[in-house]
């Protein structure tokens, strides 16, 4: 049986992290539209330059160009499952992932929305960084590499800060985020896909939450 699950929430709540813990406990397959975006403007492609200066002011990338990265993505390969980080973000999105599983003869099984309060989120983003190497995800507080500069995943020394992990692009990017993709929340709420976790909580209490909904899926 195939697991598809999205993981849904603000820019800072998790979804990254908690991906990389299903990834690895789990085989399931990542699929961030973030990440596929940034490889996609790091390639010094036309459509790359187009979406920088989107991703940099904090809005949204077009519909049309996302859900052709994921399709992409989708009709690659077989997989045991998908998790969504950070796709779909707007309704149309939604519908179009629909679709796009239907077609395999698949579907998502949960939505898990994390839950984290903008205060908290100015905290994680400004506080955020990554490994070039292996995608390793820090912070300077609550996630710091054991060795300064040295992550401690791949031993790497490109760890890297995000471009718009600042405060006028994260006030952009919450704008977004509650007029564009909050909807959505009401949505899988209709569907009865939703299930909502504390994102307050420390990683490891998060992903024990994430978890137990893992372990419900099916029964
Ligand atoms: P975060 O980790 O802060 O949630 P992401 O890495 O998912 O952010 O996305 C970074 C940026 O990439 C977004 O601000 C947006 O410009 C673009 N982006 C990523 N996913 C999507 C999407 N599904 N639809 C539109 N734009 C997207
Ligand atoms: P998203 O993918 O939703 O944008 P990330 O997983 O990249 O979020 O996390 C944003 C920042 O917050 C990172 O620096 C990460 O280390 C940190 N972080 C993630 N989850 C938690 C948590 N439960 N408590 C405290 N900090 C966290
Ligand atoms: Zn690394």
């Amino acid at each position: 049986m195939t697991i598809n699950i999205i993981l849904l929430g603000p820019p800072g709540a998790g979804k990254g992290t908690q991906a990389r813990t299903l990834v690895e406990q789990r085989g399931l397959v990542q699929l961030s539209t973030g990440d596929m975006l940034r490889d996609a403007r790091s390639s010094g492609t036309e459509m790359g330059r187009r979406v920088a200066e989107v991703m940099d002011k904090g809005q949204l990338v077009t519909d049309e160009i996302v859900i052709g990265l994921i399709r992409e993505k989708l009709e690659s390969g077989d997989a045991p499952g998908f998790i969504f980080d950070g796709f779909p973000r707007t309704l149309p999105q939604a519908d179009a992932l629909n679709d796009l599983l239907a077609g395999m003869g698949q579907s998502i099984d949960a939505v898990i929305e994390m839950r984290v309060d903008d205060a908290a989120l100015v905290d994680r983003i400004s506080g955020r960084f990554t490994c070039g190497n292996c995608g390793e995800v820090y912070h300077d507080t609550t996630r710091p590499t054991a060795a300064e500069g040295t992550c401690d995943v791949c031993g790497s020394t490109d760890l890297k800060r995000r471009a718009d992990d600042n405060a006028d692009a994260l006030k952009t990017r919450l704008l977004e985020y509650y007029k564009k993709t909050s909807p959505l929340i009401g949505y899988y709420y209709a569907t009865k896909q939703l299930q909502p976790v504390d994102g307050m909580a420390d990683v490891a209490e998060v992903g024990r939450q994430v978890a137990a909904v893992m372990d419900g899926i099916g029964r």
